[in-house]
């Protein structure tokens, strides 16, 4: 009901361009399409992984989340960014995708030990009174981004988590090889 009405404040640059005619989303800075998927319908896959693989789910998401970091670092590099920008351009991808809100709570990621923190973390939303952290795509994103821009491996934990109770959730990064 609000669509054709002006906008009285300047918008911020979109990121992702919606044609509704063709049902294509696309991110503007590279063209590439993407998909919008709902908390809700997310929770209830992992929901449904863990009925079926009980704890090989949790493998099972960490490389979900692995291979896709791993492809969203290789389009990184194809445009250029280097490995000392890893964190910076993981925590841009967060922001756009609408993973939480990544920031350094200690260390240096390109210096080979880390701990990002994550507000407003998209892949606990719906999990709560946890024994432990659930948020392993989370930590196979961030693993799989650090692997590829930086050209090394890296062994990711999270140490903390939303869903068990934590503020925050942590993913620590650390340099193996
Ligand atoms: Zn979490």
């Amino acid at each position: 009901m609000f669509r054709g009405k002006k906008r009285e404040e300047p918008v911020k640059e979109e990121v992702f361009d919606v044609d509704e005619e063709h049902g294509a989303v696309t991110r503007k800075i590279d063209g590439s399409r993407v998909m919008m998927m709902g908390s809700h319908g997310w929770a209830s896959i992992e929901k449904e992984l863990e009925t079926t693989f009980i704890t090989g789910a949790a493998v099972i998401m960490q490389r979900v989340g692995y291979s896709y970091g791993r492809a969203m670092g290789r389009a990184a590099r194809s445009q250029g960014i280097a490995p000392e920008q890893t964190f910076e351009q993981m925590q841009a991808l967060a922001r756009e995708s609408g993973w939480g809100l990544f920031t350094l709570s200690s260390g240096d990621l390109y210096g080979g030990v880390a701990r990002i923190s994550v507000r407003d973390c998209y892949f606990c939303l719906h999990a709560r009174e946890s024994t432990g952290g659930v948020c392993f795509v989370l930590a196979g994103l961030v693993g799989g981004i650090s692997d590829e821009i930086i050209g090394a491996t890296h062994r990711v934990t999270e140490e903390k988590c939303i869903a068990k109770g934590d503020a925050v959730c942590e993913i620590l990064v650390e340099r193996v090889g």
